[in-house]
């Protein structure tokens, strides 16, 4: 199907990109891989009267590291996650993550912001940002805010971005040296969204308790979840298979999945649950091998 017909506004800077959505309100989306928007569109399940296509903006296609967090810029594609040798050697969790989003193809324009902003249930970058508790960064009329990840994801489809406003970048706390992270996923296929996925971080302290965990579910819910019990069990604790099965067992309570072709209410609980105890085991193998990143 074709979408319904729009306008197309192409534009080169922020301000150009905030001028038309605060112009057209409601009426506009913006536009950046597509990857989500295009196939609404043709589905007519969105029907934008006007499309802001920010991805000519150069400026925001960045990924760096300042004041202790990496910043990934709303026209990053995921392909530059997935090959920045600073996300391979810093961020594991994060770079476990960008080489399973959906298939090399998408990956070339999708966006780490796009993502988050479309805010699907079976998305795997808001699991990701809520694991690593970060930041998205968004500017409307009246300035610029700095909203935590748990305020941004509000439900399926929907965040915290109001109408007229641009979500700038996402920031992710850069982990120290003695944290590390996993991400895992089942999928049916390469390029298929999560059937479970679990992201998890955390950090060994010297005294050998677990600090700063972060566990998150997917594909499990209305949206991204944070698995706040297992965070608890696990912020103080000495790690132990019993200690990561307890805290699993948090995920798979927690998880209210639906059923579809991908799996049963029963099995994706079960995987939510799974994943995230092989989450937490990888996680600990790395920092006792010594290989935290
Ligand atoms: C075949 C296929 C398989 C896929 N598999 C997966 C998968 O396994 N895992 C996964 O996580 N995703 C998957 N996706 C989705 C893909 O990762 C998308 O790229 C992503 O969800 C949206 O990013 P985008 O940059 O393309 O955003 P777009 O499609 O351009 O936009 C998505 C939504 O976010 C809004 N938006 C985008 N950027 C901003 C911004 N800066 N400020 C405010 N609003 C904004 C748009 O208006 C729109 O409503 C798949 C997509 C396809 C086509």
């Amino acid at each position: 199907m074709f979408p319904a017909s729009f306008e197309y506004l192409s534009c080169r800077s922020v301000d150009e990109a905030l001028a038309a959505l605060l112009k057209h309100g409601g009426d506009a989306r913006v536009l950046a891989g597509g990857q989500s928007l295009i196939p609404a569109m043709r589905f007519r399940l969105a029907r934008p009267a006007v499309l802001v296509n920010i991805t000519p903006i150069g400026e925001l296609a960045y990924l760096h590291e300042s004041d202790g967090q990496l910043r990934l810029g709303a026209g990053l594609r995921d392909v530059a996650v997935e090959t920045s040798p600073l996300v391979a050697q810093r961020y594991r969790l994060i770079a476990e993550a960008a080489a399973v989003v959906a298939d090399p193809v998408v990956r070339q324009s999708g966006t780490v912001v796009g993502s988050l902003c479309h805010n699907d249930p079976a998305g795997d970058w808001g699991v990701v940002a809520l694991a690593s508790h970060a930041l998205v960064v968004v500017r409307g009329k009246d300035g610029t805010r700095v909203v935590p990840i748990d305020d941004f994801l509000v439900d399926s489809y929907t965040t915290s971005v109001a109408d007229g406003e641009l979500a700038l970048e996402v920031r992710f706390p850069t982990p120290s040296p003695r944290t590390s992270g996993s991400y895992q996923k089942i999928e049916r296929k390469v390029g298929d969204f999560a059937t479970a996925a679990a992201g998890v971080q955390f950090t060994l302290a010297a005294d050998g308790t677990i600090s700063g965990a972060g566990v998150a579910i997917g594909a499990a819910g209305p949206k991204a979840m944070r698995v706040t019990e297992a965070e608890r069990i696990l912020n103080g604790a000495r790690p132990s298979a019993e200690l990561f099965r307890t805290a699993a067992a948090e995920a798979e309570k927690l998880a209210d999945p639906s059923a579809d072709t991908r799996g049963d209410v029963e099995y994706k609980k079960a995987m939510a649950g799974v994943l995230v105890r092989r989450g937490l085991a990888a996680t600990l193998e790395r920092l006792q091998g010594g290989s935290a990143q």
